[in-house]
């Protein structure tokens, strides 16, 4: 709504009259509808973070998976690097069997003999690594099992409060457009120059243009409202408002059982408090 016009056209200290309670009832209506407008603008602004902590476990869980996946791969290339080693180091083992009998001193023999140990030796050595990788390679797979569960129970569970937060945002977009609807219809029934201060009070507090009193004070702002203000209020058809947030005041309870006599007195032309 047009705040310019709010603050132009509506003069500080006009009077409803006796007419005033007609014109702000419809527009406590509005302040209802206008209240559980914001609150369900809140609730859907918040369900994409509610979804996103909401996939929490899930991404997790993946991640996990990712890795582990990863790390079993790793492993495999490593485990293929050393057996393709302990093939090398076969076809070298047998070369050199092969040159043991064009061998001819016995130094030469024991010589050759002793670097066909160590040839054994070697393959022995990357024989071990194998099998450590499989070894690995087997726990790793065993991680990534668990981890593929992982996700499977943390994807039905993402489903379902995901299904949960997907109607809660459909049955809150339902509600809205009805509820935007009702706040057109209400504000077309609300004095214009009324209707526009509310706008202006409204943009400025965002939230509630219209205060109850409570308790002696101001359900706006919580300010002991002055006792001369709350008996006004209660009293007269005037338009108040706070004097500390500059809310307008309405009187929510029974009139008749606090009239104190004194309050009988001529009701204030003026309104009391200043407007924003
Ligand atoms: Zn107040």
């Amino acid at each position: 709504m047009d705040q310019r016009r709010a603050g132009k056209t509506f003069p500080r200290d006009f009077r409803y009259g006796s007419a005033l309670n007609q014109h702000l009832s419809p527009l406590i209506e509005l302040q209802k509808l206008d209240l559980r407008i914001m609150e369900i603008t809140d609730q859907r602004r918040k369900i994409p973070e509610r979804l996103h902590a909401v996939e929490a476990p899930l991404r997790e869980a993946k991640q996990l998976l990712h890795d582990m996946s990863a790390a079993v791969e790793a492993s495999v290339k490593e485990r293929r690097a050393h057996e393709r080693d302990v093939e090398a180091q076969d076809a070298h083992t047998d070369k050199m069997r092969a040159r043991l009998s064009e061998l001819k001193t016995n130094k030469e023999y024991q010589a050759h003999l002793f670097e066909l140990q160590m040839a054994n030796k070697k393959k022995s050595e990357i024989e071990d690594k194998v099998l450590a990788c499989m070894e690995r390679i087997e726990q790793l797979q065993q991680t990534a099992k668990e981890a593929q569960d992982k996700v499977r129970a943390a994807e039905q569970v993402f489903t379902k409060e995901k299904q949960v937060l997907d109607e809660l945002e459909s049955r809150l977009s339902v509600e809205l457009a009805e509820l935007e609807s009702q706040q057109r219809d209400r504000s077309g029934k609300v004095e214009p120059g009324l209707l526009a201060r509310y706008a202006k009070l409204k943009a400025a507090r965002k939230d509630q243009p219209l205060a109850a009193i409570k308790g002696g004070m101001c359900a706006g702002c919580r300010l002991q409202i002055p006792p001369q203000l709350v008996a006004e209020v209660k009293r007269s058809q005037d338009l108040h408002t706070c004097p500390y947030c500059h809310r307008m005041l309405y009187w929510d309870g029974d009139v008749q059982a606090d009239q104190r006599p004194q309050d009988q007195s001529k009701p204030s032309d003026l309104e009391v408090g200043e407007s924003v």
